[in-house]
C-alpha cells in the first residue's frame, strides 16, 4: 500500500516512521522496515522489523540496536496471504542479503513460487512480493541495477518496488510499473515513497516516475533509466504543498 526510503547521513528509522504515519491515512493492516546497519562484523548488515497492525506497534518492536542511515519501508494492504507479521514486507531471501517493498499484486506469483519451490527455495510468507526477493537474489548479474531489472523481467502485473542489498550499501533500487513511485531530492540525501505526502516535510524537488521506469538512489545522487537500461530525463518539478 505505501513505500517509504531514505539514504543519506540522518538516523533512518525515526525517519521512516515518520514517513508512514504520515501514509497512514490511506488505511493498511501490517507495517514493517528494513535497515542498513552501521556498524561491524555482526552488528552491521541487513536488519528488519515487521509488526501486524499500526505503525505504533511497529515501533515498539524495533530492535534496541537499530541504527542506519539507510533504509525502506512499507504499510500493507494484504492481497495474497493473510495481514500477519510474517507477511508484513520487507521481504527478504533465504540468505538475508535482499529487501524488498511492494506495493502492487504480481498475477503469475504462484507459477514463479512453484518454480523457485522446486529448486529449492524455502519461502517465508504467503506474499506474492516474495518472490522477487529471491529472484534477485538468484540473479547471477553484477550490478544491483541488472539483478532486479533481471528479476522484474519474470515478473507479470503491477509493482511499485523498494529494494536493499547488503552487497550494496550505498543505493537504494526502485522500479515503477502501475504503482506509483516519487523520488524526493535532499541536500546530501534522498528520499522515495509511493506518494507525495510523506517527503513534503523533507523536500519538495520531487521526481515522479513514469511506468517502466526505474532509478538508483545514492545519498549524493540519483539516476533514472528504463527497464530496459537506457537513461531518462530526470529532472525534478517543485511541488505545491498547503501544510
Ligand atoms: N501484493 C502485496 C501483498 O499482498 C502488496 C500489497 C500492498 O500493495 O500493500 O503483500
Amino acid at each position: 500500500c505505501g513505500i517509504v526510503g531514505y539514504i543519506g547521513k540522518r538516523d533512518v528509522a525515526p525517519l521512516l516512521l515518520e514517513g508512514l504515519q504520515r501514509l497512514e491515512y490511506r488505511g493498511y493492516d501490517s507495517a514493517g522496515i528494513a535497515i542498513h546497519a552501521s556498524g561491524t562484523g555482526k552488528a552491521a548488515g541487513l536488519k528488519t522489523a515487521k509488526a501486524k497492525g499500526r505503525v505504533r506497534e511497529l515501533e515498539s518492536r524495533l530492535p534496541k540496536r537499530f541504527a542506519g542511515t539507510t533504509g525502506i519501508a512499507h504499510t500493507r494492504w494484504a492481497t495474497h496471504g493473510a495481514p500477519t507479521d510474517e507477511n508484513a514486507h520487507p521481504h527478504l531471501d533465504a540468505g538475508g542479503k535482499v529487501a524488498v517493498v511492494h506495493n502492487g499484486i504480481i498475477d503469475n506469483a504462484a507459477e514463479l513460487r512453484a518454480k523457485l519451490t522446486a529448486d529449492g527455495v524455502e519461502f517465508a510468507s504467503e506474499t506474492d512480493t516474495e518472490v522477487l526477493a529471491h529472484l534477485i537474489a538468484r540473479s547471477q548479474a553484477e550490478k544491483l541495477e541488472e539483478k532486479v531489472r533481471e528479476a522484474l523481467r519474470h515478473i507479470e502485473g503491477t509493482y511499485g518496488i523498494a529494494v536493499l542489498h547488503a552487497d550494496f550499501t550505498d543505493r537504494i533500487v526502485v522500479a515503477r510499473n502501475g504503482s506509483p513511485v516519487v523520488l524526493g531530492i535532499g541536500e546530501h540525501e534522498m528520499f522515495v515513497s509511493s506518494d507525495v505526502a510523506a517527503l513534503v516535510s523533507h523536500t519538495r524537488q520531487v521526481v515522479t516516475l513514469d511506468d517502466g521506469e526505474m532509478a538508483t538512489l545514492k545519498a549524493d545522487d540519483y539516476r533514472t533509466y528504463t527497464t530496459e537500461g537506457s537513461r531518462t530525463s530526470a529532472e525534478p518539478t517543485t511541488v505545491e504543498w498547503e501544510a
